[in-house]
């Protein structure tokens, strides 16, 4: 019997149990593949160290423009490839540290319920006062026939792939999809970018899809947005995908097809019945404690139900579920949730977009900067992109922060906290920012808002 089982060793999981054996419980963190889940060694962490190398080698072939003489560049996907192994391993064996000096015993296997107190792991039964359900997520499938053929990927394939093809076809502009269309169009593929919706990243502020599509194009991605893949057949040793809009059918030929549409929870197979847990396919029902509707069972992560399907808020969940188990009163809040897209320029975004604003009843001011009228994006080589920002028009409170951009992933953690303690425009304004950074462009939005901004060079039209 231990007080706290931890199902699922990935970015939920491990944080979960650590936060938990700092608290002083005996923890048991039982995990059937790899420390570290998705993110260290599927998601995150891997397609970030690919991204680095690509991104790497354009910048080495503009490298004349910078003053730089340099010739013959070509890039070693082979060596990329082993470069982002050797990172995953360097902080899989961090992890593997972290819970040994905390005391966290780690139990190998597939854990399965066989009561809501108890689970098995081969011929091993566990018993515990609480069990946390960490069990992550796999890639969603949908009904397009050809799917199965060889040649069509899911992310997990795409990263390992041992050699660069020609050309690919992405089937879906969310997050993962359009960073692996930056991975694979600066890696030199020809890159076509299917999705459904109207827009790239759908469920974040309009602008943002809007801006990062023509950053896409100009890195030759055919994007093709509000349209849909019907199926995929083999023809002369090539992928053929038809797709449909609401006009028009057209095929696609490419030597791969990558199938990002998203993911589902990790629901099936392990006992959640035995456990009496309430779950459907969208995952397991949890309140703002993480709780299930089981007392003594708390679900985090992708496995849970929620709108983020991200690390960072699968970490926090298990901080949150792992301090309730141990007594204390902890709970989510997800109104300042930062989300990042790791494409080339950035996209990073916290809290509401304006049309949620809008939705809500919020009279809505929007403040924006252009980044060609920013010092450090110019010295960079990089001036594209916009800072955004939300907010509610009596007091000028924060409500969203939206940005396209180099490395604007860095700065959206200011957003998140302007929102955390409910900042107005003119707090945000009369922070002193270092110059010269790209945060600069934060302060300069919310002056925009009254057409204060000292350095606007041109006023961006972003919705209208
Ligand atoms: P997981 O990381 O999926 O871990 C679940 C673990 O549970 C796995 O290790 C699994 O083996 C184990 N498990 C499952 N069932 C059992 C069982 N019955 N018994 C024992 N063990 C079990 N998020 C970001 O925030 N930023 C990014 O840049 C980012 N990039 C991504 C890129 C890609 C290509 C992908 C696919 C995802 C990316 N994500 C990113 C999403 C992120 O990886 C997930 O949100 C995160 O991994 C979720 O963590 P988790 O702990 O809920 O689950």
């Amino acid at each position: 019997m231990v007080d706290v089982a931890v199902i699922g060793a990935g970015s939920g999981g491990y944080v979960a149990a650590l936060r938990a054996a700092q608290l002083g419980a005996q923890v048991a963190l039982i995990e059937r593949d790899q420390l570290g889940g998705v993110c260290l060694n599927q998601g995150c962490i891997p397609s970030k160290a690919l991204l680095r190398s690509v991104e790497v080698y354009q910048l080495a072939r503009k490298a004349a423009r910078f003053g730089v003489r340099a010739s013959g560049m070509t890039l070693d996907w082979e060596a990329a490839q082993a470069r982002k192994s050797r990172v995953v391993q360097g902080l899989r064996g961090g992890v593997g540290r972290l819970l040994d000096r905390a005391g966290v015993e780690v139990i190998r296997g597939e854990a399965r319920f066989v009561s809501p107190d108890t689970v098995v792991v081969g011929r091993d039964r566990i018993e515990a006062r609480y069990f946390i359900i960490a069990t992550g997520s796999h890639p969603a499938r949908p009904p397009i026939p050809g799917l199965d053929l060889p040649g069509v990927l899911d992310s997990q394939q795409a990263l390992e792939l041992e050699e660069l093809p020609q050309s690919i076809c992405i089937i879906g502009g969310g997050a993962i999809g359009v960073e692996f269309a930056t991975l694979f169009a600066g890696a030199g593929l020809k890159v076509t970018l299917v999705e459904m919706l109207p827009r790239l990243l759908p469920l974040l502020d309009h602008s943002l899809g809007q801006g990062l599509q023509r950053s896409l194009e100009w890195r030759r991605v055919e994007v093709l947005t509000g349209t849909r893949v019907t199926g995929i057949e083999a023809v002369d040793g090539q992928l053929q995908i038809t797709m449909t809009t609401e006009s028009d059918e057209r095929q696609v030929r490419a030597e791969r097809a990558l199938c990002a549409v998203g993911r589902r929870p990790n629901v099936e197979g392990f006992g959640l019945d035995a456990a009496g847990v309430r779950y459907n396919g969208s995952g397991i029902a949890v309140d703002e404690r993480m709780r299930t509707n089981v007392p003594t069972v708390y679900a985090i992560g992708d496995v849970a139900q929620g709108r983020w399907q991200l690390a960072h808020v699968a970490s926090h969940e298990g901080i949150v579920a792992a301090e309730n188990v141990c007594g204390q009163d902890a709970r989510m809040r997800y109104h300042a949730v930062p989300a990042c897209v790791f494409s080339s320029p950035e996209v990073a975004s916290v809290g509401l977009s304006e049309e949620e604003a809008r939705e809500q009843g919020y009279d809505v001011q929007v403040g924006a900067f252009d980044l060609s009228g920013n010092g450090k994006a110019l010295a960079y080589g990089q001036p594209e992109g916009f800072v955004k920002v939300v907010a509610e028009g009596e007091v000028g409170q924060v409500l969203g922060v939206h940005a396209v951009g180099p490395h604007v992933s860095e700065l959206i953690s200011e957003g998140a906290m302007a929102i955390t303690l409910e900042a107005t425009l003119e707090e945000f304004a009369s922070t002193i920012h270092p110059h010269p950074t790209v945060s600069e462009a934060l302060a300069e939005a919310a002056l925009a808002v009254e057409g204060r901004a000292i350095h606007s060079s041109r006023h961006l039209l972003l919705h209208r």
